[in-house]
Order: C-alpha cells, then structure tokens, then sequence
C-alpha cells in the first residue's frame, strides 16, 4: 500500500514511529513491573504457577491500574467544575466482555500482548476467559453499551444506570435441535470490573399507605405509613474513554436486605418468619433479567425491579448533585437523565416525588424541572410492546407514585381539553392513565422534553400512527436519532487486520476517532490491489467463524462459499422463518431440476427465542432439521451448509459479524425501529440483502442506492396498509402460488419433520408478517445476490464501498446528535 501515501506522511511517520517505539519500550516496561507486582499480590505464587483464569484476573487488574486514577481525577473534574451529567437509564446493558475494549480504549493492547509473550502467554486466551455481561436480550441493551463507551470516548460526562442481575440471559443450548435454556451464572467467579459502594446505598420503598395529611397551618404534608424498604447497593464500572482520560461509571443497583435486617433478638416465630419471606422477596429482586425481546411482559416482578432501578438512580442522582453544593432549583441546567425505552419512564414520577416531597418546591416548579431534565427513546411502533401496568397492579405497590402519576395526568388533561374541547377521544388516547392501566409511553412523553425514534423511517412512522396523537398535540418535541455502533469494539476490536488495512490506505489513523472520515476509502473502492487486501482479510475472518463451528457445531464449512448470515433474537417480525423456508427452496430445486446452479452457499443462523414464544423455538427446531437433512445429504455435495450457532451474544457476534458476505435484515418493513446488527456487517464490509425497514433505509442511501446492497419487498406503507384494510389473504397467496405452497406444504410432509404450528401460523393464521406474500421477492433477491457475487471485482469493490460509507452508523455520531439536540452538553477535557 506504501505506494498510496505521500512522502511527506512516509517521513513523518518514521519519526512518529521512533518516538513512539521510546515510549512504548517504558509503557512495556511498567507494565511489566505492574503486571508482575499484581500476580504476587493477589496469588502469592509464581506466574507460571498460575491457571489461565488466574492470568486473565491479573491482567484485568493490572489494567484496572491503569484506569482508577483518571476514575478518581475525572470525577473530581466533574464536580469541581459543577459540569452538566448525562445519565442513560435502560434496563439492560449488554456489555460482552471489557478486557479487550479496555485495552484497546487505554491504548495499551499491544504492549500488554508484547509483555504477555514474554512470558510465553497469549493475551488472546485471556480474552477468552472472560465471561460476557450479558445484562441484556440483544439490540435495546447493546445499544445502550454503545452509547456510554461513544460518550466517554467524546469526553462527554455520561453515566449509564441499570440493574446488576445475577443471572444474565440465559445460556442456549441446542438439544435434539431444540433451545434449551441453562441460567447464565456469570458472577461465579467475580466480576473484575465492579466497585461495591456499600456507603452510596440508597433505601427504595414499595408497599405501605400514602396520603396527605393537613397540618395545623393548613398546609398538606404527605405521610407514608409501613413501607416496605428495600436497600440498594450500588456496584460501579469504570468505563474507560478512547484515548482520552476520561473515565465515566455504568451503575448497577443490587437489592439487598434492609441494613437493620440481621437484628433478629427478641422476635416471635410470626415475625421470624416474616422477616424471612422479606428476605426471600428482596434478594429475588435483582436475580434475574427477563428473557423477553421485543414483547411486553407485564409480570409484577418486572415492575418492581424498574422501579428499584429508577428510584436508586434519581435518589443517588439527587443526592451527589447536592452534595456538589449545587442549588436545587438549576437541576434541569445541570443534569440531564435519558430513559432507553419506557422501562426506567417512571424516572418521571419519582424525581417529582423527591422534588416535591423532600426537597419541598411547589408542583409547577418541580414539574418544570423534571421536564426540562427528562427525555425519552421509542424504540417500537409495535402495539404489543407498549408498557402499560393495571391500577390494580401498579396502586398498592407504589402508592405514592400512583398519586403523583394521578395528579400529573389530571393536571395534563385540563390542558387537553382546553386544546380540544368536546374531543373526549383525543382525552382518552392522550390520558395517561386510561381504562384501569398506567400507560408508561405516554407518561415518559408528557414528562419529557423531548421523544425520539431510532431511526428515519422509524420516527416518520411513529409521528403518523403509534404516537400519532401525541405529535399533534406537541410536534416540537419529536426527533430523530439514527442508532450507531461502537466502531471500536465492532471494527477495530473484531477486526484487527481490516482496521490496519484501512489505516494504511488512507494513510491515517485519524477516524478512530473520526469514524466519518473513512469515507477517505471511497477513494480506493476501485484499487484493484487495495481490494485484493480486502479479500484476504474476509477470507481470514470467515476462517475464523470456520474454525468457531469446527469447534462448537463438529462441522466443516468451506470458507470459499459465500458466507450468508442472520445473527439476531429469533422472532416472527424479524423473519427467519421466511429465511429457512428459502433454503428449503433451493434444496428442492437442487433435488428436482439437474440443471440448477447454485453456488456454495453456508447459511448461519444465531439467536435466541425467549423461554415461552413457541413459534420462535420451533423456528430454531426447523432450521436444526434443514440443517440435519441439507448437510448430510450427498445430492447437495456441499452446495448449501447450514449451521445454527449456539448461544449467540456480543463476544460470539465478535467473531460472527466480520464474517459474513452477506448480510440478512428482513424483518417486515415497519417493524425493526432501526436494528444495529446491519450497521456491524456494514462496517465489516457485508452486503445487505434486506427489506426498506429501519436503518436499511439509511444504510442503502449511504452506499449510494441500490448498485452496493440488495433490496426487495414490501414497503412500509403498503404493510401498514394492509393491516389497516385487512386485505392481505395468506391463504389465497398459499392457493395461487405454486413456489410458495410446494416449500409450505414440505413443513409437514415429512421432509424435514413435522412442522403443523408453523403451517398453520403462515397459512391459517394469515401469515402476521408477510413471509408468503414477500416469498418471491426474497428468491429474486437472493438469485441477485448470487449474481453479483460470481463477479468477484464488483463484489469487492461493493464490500469497500460498505465499509467507506459506514462511518455515519458509528454511535459516535449519534451521540454527537443526543448531546447538541437533546442533553445540551459539551465535552469536558480531563487533564
Ligand atoms: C447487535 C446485536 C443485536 C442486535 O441485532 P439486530 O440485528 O439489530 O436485531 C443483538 N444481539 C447481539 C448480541 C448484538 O451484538
């Protein structure tokens, strides 16, 4: 590549180099003492004494080194400096492993790799022994570990606040081809990234009476009779800026038992045992995430943990905030909280609660800060997901919530009807409170300043259907914010040889942390040498996602066949089902017509079906069953592969995203908010075979149309309006196409098993999501995607433009969008 760079470059560089190589020798060497020092300190034995896990918590710790003095420095900044804090709350945080990143992000990852050699150790089998903080069920929860990794690396003053859940989700196992869920217990052996602050604890209360008292003076005061107090501890994570020194904190709350607890002297057996049912209740509190996706799941316990969260996080928010010295009534100028879909959106109560019953301000003013502070992401359009809670429920557990809850609606619906008089329905559609439920989406909205979608099409459609009313009522108050990656863990972690090949091409390592600036390589997508590079290196990756099912699934797959990949939660909307059912196809088109030319395809699958959606298991059960019977038949001679990744999740995605040739986004178009898994196979150079549906919009525009990605199928608008004339017949799509109903009918001829309640979901249900309607599409997409990539120059050439078009799709640049648009917050330098 030296060819490309300028002289000038080539001799600043060597200079670099030297000074670089100075310094590098005395990092090595400190690290080496450091690394050393911590091995005898927490072993008392030899390094060679030591178990791999052992090596691993070494470094980890020795890393950590490395970050505790700018943890110290930058907090003090923040304070000193009474600086504006963002905190992000969102139910889950889907971190994957730390190490690597912190390496990486530390800018000591090759000098820990040198020391480690020197001591005959592999930095990568570290890496390895790390378990993955899986705190999360996939897109929702990575994308909030995207964004506070984007906002300590742009030197913003940004914190996440979640739940440390005992279990993770759950670990898949493929049993007789079925999932099989085994509880992820990932603390066993110590979280080496965790600070306990048992001192910052925070009590949250549930249960008890609440009302107002009238006082001699004629004043209210609130009482609240026999809570029932839980105490939560918070476990702080550093999370470590790009070469910066900004070190900014992930809290996560555990829930313990109240701190005058164990003061079991002179009890009755009746309050012995009442006190062990409280215990039991507590500590069950944080035990485990709930596996669903996508889906609302209106179990108690869910409640009761977002609530935990929420008012741990506001209290202890509320709490350092005066602690700084700051004043109360500046709150909304000095912080600003985020809620990540509606599960943290009773944020919105409990800051008015603290405001007006601790802090004593008057409502208008307390309720002018708290919307001025709060603002809120949508990430659904589908009605299903919505939160909403029953009275009932919601009332006797969090009474004093229920109050507050009940005055902020009544106060909004006078101005409602003085908007709309005599409009009872737009009463109704815009009351928070609604037919005996709590709905939380419009709560977060009328206590916000600001709602946001996650991607273009996502936010159009939100304004003109799902929060439709909302939007004529306040239409200011909507915006969009595009979903990113982390560039670094997904490009520059996963794939080392495409970050130094794009680094030499243009000659400058400027968009690590300028991601927008690979669009330097747009000068090089017809650099036949620059592509040939490109090449190997896919063709290294897809040998390393080759060795992965070598490992886990005993199975040879032929790194030259093209490598087509959906990776993500099994569900109907995301149409893995209409996936298989297209391999089905080609199977039987191999099995039928001599003349067929396929090329070698190895089709992958990864993903997890939450525990109780039945159609989504038996989707895995299928596409197990295809896999069983296409691999093992010799008719096929290797033509088609496929293979279902177990337990798929960030650390697995790692080696999975890179990978692919081909990237499957799908899902019916409306229905995926925006997706992040394409904007990972983007940036590592995929082609999108996908469907006009969340980000693939935006991903095809940027790639300049439809030359570098495939796109079929129905449009949003003609999804939507289907569903709202009831037009679409499954059946009569079944009865008229002969494609379709000779793959449908193989779901229970016996072909691949017996697959009824998948027949019957497409062909007697209606088919909710389009998969026989979009069937011939997928084909004719498919046949185009083989096409093209028998063309091996223009394929290249299209995986380059990918990748030089991706840097918008870095959440650098969303967050970037959040802090000027939303948070009204600038970097702070820590020197
Ligand atoms: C990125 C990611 C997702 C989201 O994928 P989509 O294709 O956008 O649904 C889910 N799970 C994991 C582990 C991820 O890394």
């Amino acid at each position: 590549m030296s060819g490309q760079k300028g002289v000038f470059f080539l001799a600043k560089e060597k200079k670099e180099k030297k000074q670089r190589s100075r310094e590098f020798e005395q990092l090595k060497e400190g690290l080496k003492l450091r690394f050393v020092n911590t091995a005898h300190i927490m072993w008392g034995r030899e390094l060679n004494e030591l178990t791999m896990n052992e090596i691993y918590q070494t470094v980890a710790a020795t890393a950590k080194q490395y970050i505790s003095d700018n943890w110290i420095k930058t907090n003090k900044t923040y304070a000193e400096r009474q600086e504006k804090q963002i905190y992000y709350f969102s139910i889950e945080f889907l971190m994957g492993r730390l190490l690597k990143s912190n390496l990486i992000n530390l800018g000591i990852e090759e000098a820990v790799r040198e020391v480690l050699d020197d001591f005959h150790l592999e930095l990568s089998r570290t890496y390895e022994e790390e378990p993955d903080a899986g705190l999360g069920n996939g897109g929702l929860g990575r994308l909030a570990a995207c964004f506070i990794d984007s906002m300590a690396a742009h030197r913003l003053p940004g914190h996440g606040c979640s739940i440390r859940y005992q279990y993770g989700l759950f670990e898949q196992k493929i049993i007789n081809g079925n999932q099989v869920e085994i509880p992820d217990n990932w603390l066993k052996d110590g979280f080496a990234w965790e600070y306990r602050k048992p001192d910052k604890a925070i009590d949250v209360k549930f249960n008890g009476n609440a009302y107002m008292k009238k006082m001699d003076d004629g004043s209210l005061k609130l009482v609240y009779e026999n809570p029932m107090i839980v105490m939560a501890v918070p476990y702080d994570v550093p999370i470590v800026g790009y070469h910066n020194n900004t070190v900014n904190t992930l809290r996560l709350w555990n829930a313990e038992v109240n701190r005058d607890f164990s003061d079991y002297g002179m009890l009755t057996q009746e309050q012995m045992r009442q006190k062990q049912d409280y215990r039991t209740f507590v500590e069950s509190i944080t035990r485990y995430l709930y596996p669903d996706d996508s889906t609302y799941d209106g179990r108690r316990m869910r409640l009761i943990q977002e609530y935990f969260m929420t008012s741990a996080g506001v209290q202890s928010i509320v709490r350092h905030y005066k602690k700084s010295g700051m004043d109360i009534h500046a709150f909304a100028q000095k912080v600003a909280i985020h809620i990540n879909d509606t599960h943290p959106a009773v944020a919105v109560a409990e800051l008015m609660r603290i405001l007006v019953d601790e802090e004593n301000l008057g409502w208008e003013e307390a309720w002018n800060i708290t919307r001025n502070t709060i603002a809120y992401t949508n990430h659904t359009i589908m009605p299903e997901a919505l939160e909403k809670w029953p009275v009932d429920m919601f009332r006797p557990l969090l009474p004093r919530i229920y109050m507050i809850i009940d005055e902020i609606n009544r106060r909004h619906l006078e101005e409602v009807r003085a908007r709309y008089p005599h409009h009872e329905e737009k009463v109704h559609a815009l009351s928070i409170i609604q037919d005996g439920m709590v709905h939380m989406a419009r709560l977060a909205i009328v206590g916000g300043h600001s709602v946001n979608g996650v991607a273009a099409i996502h936010t159009e459609i939100l304004k003109t259907t799902t929060l439709h009313d909302f939007y004529e009522y306040n239409p200011k108050m909507f915006n969009n914010k595009t979903n990113g990656i982390t560039h670094r863990r997904w490009l520059m972690g996963a794939n080392p040889e495409l970050d130094v090949l794009i680094t030499s091409t243009i000659g400058s390592r400027r968009w690590h942390r300028h991601p927008e600036q690979l669009d330097l390589l747009n000068d090089y997508v017809e650099d036949k040498p620059f592509l040939a590079e490109l090449g190997k290196i896919k063709h290294l990756r897809k040998e390393a996602l080759a060795a992965y099912i070598r490992e886990h699934n005993h199975m040879e797959v032929d790194p030259d066949s093209l490598f087509d990949i959906q990776v993500k939660r099994i569900h109907s909307y995301k149409r893995q089902l209409m996936n298989v059912l297209h391999i089905m196809y080609q199977y039987h088109r191999i099995r039928t017509d001599r003349s067929f030319d396929m090329l070698p395809t190895t089709y992958i699958f990864g993903g997890k079906a939450a525990p109780g959606y039945y159609i989504a298991k038996e989707t895995i059960r299928l596409i197990n069953a295809v896999a069983d019977r296409i691999n093992n038949d010799p008719l096929v001679k290797g033509r088609i592969k496929v293979v279902f990744i177990e337990n798929f999740g960030v650390s697995i995605g790692e080696i999975v995203y890179p990978a692919a040739d081909v990237s499957e986004q799908i899902s019916t178009a409306s229905k995926e908010a925006s997706g992040t898994g394409n904007m990972k196979f983007m940036m590592n150079g995929a082609i999108t075979l996908g469907t006009l549906d969340g980000a693939n919009v935006e991903i095809r525009d940027a790639v300049g149309g439809d030359e570098h990605c495939v796109i079929f199928g129905l449009k949003a608008e003609e999804v939507l309006n289907y569903y709202a004339t009831g037009t679409y017949s499954a059946w009569a799509e079944y009865n008229t196409n002969e494609r379709v109903r000779t793959v449908v009918n193989q779901l229970t001829d016996g072909t691949f098993g017996n697959f009824q309640s998948l027949f019957d979901y497409l062909v007697h249900a209606n088919d909710e999501f389009f998969i026989l309607k979009d069937f011939d599409a997928y084909a004719a997409a498919h046949e185009e995607i083989m096409r093209r990539y028998r063309d091996r120059y223009h394929w290249l050439k299209s995986s380059a433009v990918n990748i030089a078009n991706s840097g918008r799709f870095s959440s650098d640049r969303t967050i970037d969008e959040y802090a000027s648009e939303i948070w009204q917050v600038k970097p702070v330098v820590i020197s």
